[in-house]
């Protein structure tokens, strides 16, 4: 009845296939079951799938399996990220265009097209590892129901006069011409100098101020030296002359002076970091903007004008040396912000943004966290600190081409700021028109040309995915569980607080679950340039999407874990071993009807005992999302008692059904068909595709569910709980793994009889005979032994060959 091996080639493709074809993951909107709502995470459609993706979304997927099998309606959408830079580059590519030199309105309109042909072929990977994802609910995050509430978003938000647009010192990133957040700063380790420069004061000698960015000297505003360094108290009220400029300043004194670090004068310019913008702040100084947002210097800076920074800091390091301004230059290493995307270092320019005024509501972010489950729950201290540690309001806008655009005019007559209505949304406000006038009667708008960061939009996959079922909108949102992994707790996950929060005061989710990081062999993380990656097609070609995600399975949630090429074979033995069992089950119970008997035999009531015990455990820790140790009690039931010993002990009984009575084997038949069945679907949401392959081949005809995906997920029975025969068939595995010892010792193969075995304990009566059989044992009896002792119950056994 099964074929001899697994084909699990035709096999992965056939059931992915028929689960779409008879919709058994489909979301019924009408179900009276209760819904259980996921905010799958959106991968962002460029290149294919990575080893990483493919181990947090198994992840995913085995809580969604488990949440179908125990009765909820899954509500398990699929959403792709496009509206960010990497989506560009891949349209760009693709078709062989340049996004800036297209209206938006038309790039958006290609990257749409460019994705109905790419993102079926990306998703593929996705739904290649097995993922049981309605596919049919789908957006993307550039579409225009995303747009759309995205935009939404922005009008409510500006309504609530929470949004505000100021001219403000934000990060700039040069290279990419546009602003960026805290979060999208990298550090980076680098060798620098630091340059010791004499200024002339107001009084007789020199003051002397070091710093790693000379070039910024046109750009000081003030010196502060600290009130309790001595050095220096002679200077505080004077006057310092900026070198190469008629400019002078003044030297104050401020407590953030550290005396300790190099001269103990600082330098205040607009703006080499975050300080500059704080003293700018504090002092009420106006700042001097000498760099364009090339990153070139501009004619505030005199002759150094047009010169990048780099060049610029060369040239006047040059003409401070002619001058014999430089005291001396230290070789340091310190840590420089760059841009994640390319490496560039952060700049911090005045530009026009806007922002999400959030700052003041830090603490009902803390316990908006507190709020909401959190698998593991340390994995929630990440997200504290991050709030405790925000300085700035959210900066939403981009200056970039496309994205989602900023859906504001200006009027180029009086300024004032004008809003779409709700019903006009999505637009864009560089190409559509208000429909009315600006209230001092100017018909003549600006339309904003910024897109909104595209985290503005991705911190929206709540309401995004809900809006799609707007007639029971309320019982989607807030969802059940966002899974997500650990290194964006910061941005998507802290960011969709804070849409859900002000907009609706609620939490967008009740649970969250954070997957840790898919690493190379050597513990370390995978990237191209290092050359250590591992694609996930290659495994699931070579061995299966099965395996892969066994091994994903062998993580706990949140830790990282290092691939293995022998995990992968350890979870090929495991489909081999369940389909070997499943095939000598399936040929003794053949034609079976399941039926509880009224009576079971020991070793029956043992091993249905044993499984009860696994049933209850495993859907507890399934519930805390702990499936790796459900796959792993799971997996040592099956492989040890189950295969090792309860399969190998019944074989006498269904091979020789002639000498046992009726109610034994009808004790037998049931228990094989039962436990297995059991073992399937508590291994099915790990190895989706083998287990249904079984079901599908025997199961099915009797049990009627169209696939054991949608089959009930084992319930605990406490009536088949025993201690009494867990005891006795543990002394039975005892006895028999000594036998089996004894004889391999004795170089007797299994097959082969022995004469005698003598047991000192009469507690194994019940399963005397069981113990005689597998071990073929001639005579066998109860009494005073003298010889060996079992291992775990120390039984007393005496052998003769
Ligand atoms: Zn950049
Ligand atoms: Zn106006």
């Amino acid at each position: 009845m099964l074929p001899k091996s697994y084909d699990f080639k035709k096999s992965e493709k056939k059931w992915q296939k028929f689960w779409v074809k008879e919709k058994t993951f489909k979301f019924d909107p009408k179900s009276k079951k209760p819904i259980y709502s996921i905010d799958t995470p959106p991968p962002t459609v460029s290149g294919k799938m990575h080893l990483g993706h493919s181990f947090s979304y198994s992840q995913l997927d085995f809580v969604a399996r488990f949440k179908r099998m125990r009765g909820f309606e899954l509500f398990y959408p699929f959403g792709t990220d496009d509206n960010g830079l990497a989506t560009i580059r891949m349209v760009e590519q693709e078709k062989g265009v340049k996004g800036t030199e297209m209206r938006r309105k038309e790039f958006i309109k290609l990257v749409l097209k460019t994705l109905k042909v790419v993102g079926p072929k990306y998703v593929k990977d996705w739904k290649k590892i097995g993922m049981s994802c309605d596919w049919s609910i789908y957006y993307t995050t550039i579409n225009e129901h995303c747009r759309r509430i995205s935009q939404k978003s922005f009008l409510d938000l500006y309504k609530a006069g929470k949004i505000y647009r100021k001219r403000t010192p934000f990060l700039w990133c040069p290279e990419c011409q546009t602003s960026i957040a805290q979060v999208e700063m990298k550090d980076h380790e680098r060798e620098s100098k630091f340059v010791y420069m004499k200024f002339d004061t107001s009084v007789s000698k020199p003051i002397t101020i070091a710093t790693t960015r000379p070039e910024l000297l046109p750009a000081c505003v003030m010196i502060y030296v600290n009130p309790r360094d001595k050095r220096y108290k002679e200077f505080i009220g004077t006057k310092a002359k900026i070198p190469f400029s008629s400019r002078e300043v003044d030297i104050k004194a401020d407590e953030s002076a550290d005396p300790e670090f190099g001269s103990g004068a600082v330098y205040h310019c607009t703006f080499g970091d975050m300080d500059d913008v704080e003293w700018m702040e504090k002092y009420k100084i106006k700042p001097i903007e000498i760099m364009n947002k090339d990153g070139r210097l501009n004619e505030k800076a005199g002759k150094y004008k047009g010169m990048t920074a780099h060049r610029a800091r060369n040239a006047i390091m040059e003409d401070l040396r002619k001058e014999g301004r430089i005291d001396k230059t230290e070789k340091i290493t310190h840590v420089v912000n760059t841009h994640e995307r390319c490496g560039t270092d952060i700049e911090i320019l005045m530009t026009e943004q806007w922002f999400i005024s959030y700052l003041d509501l830090k603490n009902k972010f803390l316990k908006a966290g507190k709020g909401m489950k959190w698998f593991p729950t340390y994995m929630r201290s990440r997200y504290d600190n991050w709030i405790k540690g925000l300085k700035w309001d959210w900066n939403i806008s981009r200056q970039r081409h496309f994205g989602v655009p900023i859906p504001v005019w200006f009027c180029e007559k009086c300024g004032e700021i004008l809003l779409p209505d709700e019903k006009d949304l999505p637009v864009d406000p560089t190409e559509d028109r208000p429909h009315k006038a600006c209230k001092c009667g100017s018909r003549k708008f600006r339309g904003d040309p910024d897109v909104l960061d595209t985290w503005a939009t991705s911190s929206l996959t709540p309401q995004i995915a809900a809006a799609l079922f707007p007639k029971i909108y309320g019982r989607l949102y807030p969802m059940s569980m966002r899974p997500q992994a650990h290194d964006i707790i910061t941005f998507w996950l802290f960011n969709t607080v804070v849409k859900s929060q002000m907009h609706s005061n609620l939490n967008p989710w009740n649970d969250i679950m954070i997957s840790g990081w898919a690493l190379d062999p050597k513990g370390k993380k995978m990237s191209k340039s290092k050359g250590n990656v591992i694609e996930p097609q290659e495994i699931i070609e070579k061995y299966g999407a099965d395996p892969l995600r066994f091994w994903a399975s062998g993580s706990k949630l949140g830790d990282d874990l290092p691939f293995q090429e022998k995990d992968l074979i350890t979870g090929k033995k495991f489909s081999t071993k369940l389909w070997n069992a499943s095939r000598f089950a399936m040929m003794h119970l053949k034609g079976y009807k399941p039926k509880r008997p009224r009576r079971f035999t020991e070793i029956d009531k043992w091993i249905l005992s044993k499984l009860s015990n696994i049933i209850k455990v495993s859907t507890e820790f399934f519930d805390r999302y702990e499936y790796s140790k459900t796959k792993a009690e799971t997996e040592k039931f099956f492989w040890h008692t189950f295969c090792d010993y309860y399969l190998e002990i019944v074989k006498d009984r269904l091979y020789n059904k002639g000498s046992y009575e009726k109610w034994e084997i009808d004790s037998v038949k049931y228990t094989l068909y039962y436990a297995l069945l059991s073992i399937l679907k508590l291994m099915s949401p790990i190895t989706p595709h083998i287990t249904e392959e079984v079901y599908q081949l025997y199961f099915r005809k009797s049990e009627r569910d169209k696939s054991i995906h949608i089959s009930k997920w084992p319930e605990f029975d406490n009536s088949l709980i025993d201690h009494k025969a867990e005891k006795v068939g543990d002394m039975a595995v005892d006895i028999i793994a000594s036998v089996r010892k004894f004889k391999s010792e004795n170089s007797i193969s299994l097959a082969e009889p022995i004469k005698y075995v003598t047991i000192d304990s009469d507690q194994v009566k019940p399963v005397l005979r069981e113990i005689q059989k597998t071990m073929r044992i001639e005579n066998i009896k109860i009494g005073k032994a003298k010889g060996r002792e079992t291992e775990n119950f120390k039984i007393k056994l005496e052998i003769m060959k």
